[in-house]
C-alpha cells in the first residue's frame, strides 16, 4: 500500500505528470495486442501497422484499424482513469502522458493528455493531411475500396504512429518539459521498456521528482522508484484519491 509521504507530496504538489501505458486500458477491456478468435487473430499487428503494409494492401490496414476502433468505441474509461481526472481538483496541473491510442483518458475527462502515439479514433489524408471522419472509412469498407480523402482523392490513414515512424516532436517537447517540472511523476500500468516512454520516470527522478510505479507486475524500474505499488490503476488510484479528498 502507498505511503502518508506520497499523500503528502500530492498535497503540495503544484505539477503532476502522469505516464500511462497498455496496462490501464486492458483494464477497461481493450486487448494488449490482439483479441483471440475474430478474424483478426491470424495476423500479427507488427504485419499491419507499418507504412509497407498499408501502401500494399490499405484496404487490410483500414480494415484493421477499424475493427480495433470500434472495440474502442464500445469500451468506457476506468476508475483509473476516473482517478486521474479527480486529481485535477487537488491539483493545478495534470499532464497525463499516454503510449495508449485509445482515447480514455479524454473521453474519461482529463484536461491535459499527451498521446505519444496518437490516436485510433483520428484519421487524416495522407496527401493533404486534412482530418477525415470515420464514417467515411466505414462506408468505404463496406463498400470493398479503400477509403479515400474527399478533397483530394489521397488515402486516408489512422492519426498513429507505426512501427518504424517518429514520435510526434509536439508530443516529445510536452512530455519532457511535463516530466523534467513535475513535483511528483506517476508510471501507471506500463511495462516501461518501450523507449523513449520507458525513460521518463528516471528523467523525472532526475530531475527531482516524487517517482511511483502503479503496476501490476514488477518492472525493470520498480527497484528504483520512491514507491512502487503493485495492483491495477483500477483499484491503486482510486484509493489514493479517497485519502487525498480525506486529507484536504
Ligand atoms: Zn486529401
Amino acid at each position: 500500500m502507498y505511503s502518508d509521504a506520497l499523500i503528502d507530496h500530492l498535497r503540495s504538489a503544484d505539477r503532476v505528470a502522469v505516464l500511462t501505458g497498455a496496462g490501464i486500458s486492458a483494464e477497461s477491456g481493450i486487448p494488449t495486442f490482439r483479441d483471440p478468435g475474430g478474424i483478426w487473430e491470424k495476423f500479427e499487428p507488427q504485419e499491419l501497422a507499418n507504412v509497407e503494409a498499408f501502401l500494399e494492401n490499405p484496404e487490410l490496414v483500414q480494415g484493421w484499424y477499424r475493427h480495433r476502433r470500434q472495440v474502442v468505441e464500445d469500451a468506457e474509461p476506468n476508475d483509473g482513469h476516473r482517478a486521474l481526472v479527480r486529481l485535477e481538483q487537488h491539483v493545478d496541473l495534470v499532464t497525463t502522458i499516454t503510449q495508449n491510442v485509445d482515447d480514455l483518458h479524454n473521453r474519461a475527462g482529463s484536461s491535459e493528455v499527451v498521446e505519444f502515439h496518437g490516436n485510433i479514433t483520428r484519421n487524416y489524408c495522407t496527401d493533404c493531411e486534412q482530418d477525415v471522419d470515420a464514417a467515411r472509412i466505414d462506408a468505404a469498407i463496406e463498400d470493398g475500396q479503400p477509403a479515400t480523402c474527399p478533397e483530394c482523392e489521397g488515402l486516408v490513414r489512422p492519426d498513429v504512429v507505426w512501427f518504424g515512424e517518429m514520435l510526434p516532436p509536439d508530443a516529445m517537447d510536452r512530455a519532457s518539459e511535463a516530466t523534467t517540472t513535475c513535483d511528483v511523476f506517476l508510471s501507471v500500468g506500463t511495462s516501461t521498456v518501450v523507449y523513449p516512454a520507458a525513460r521518463l520516470p528516471m528523467l523525472a527522478k532526475e530531475a527531482g521528482a516524487y517517482v511511483v510505479e502503479v503496476n501490476p507486475d514488477r518492472t525493470p524500474i520498480s527497484g528504483n522508484v520512491d514507491e512502487y505499488l503493485a495492483g491495477p490503476a483500477g483499484e491503486v488510484l482510486p484509493a489514493i484519491l479517497s485519502s487525498l479528498d480525506k486529507a484536504a
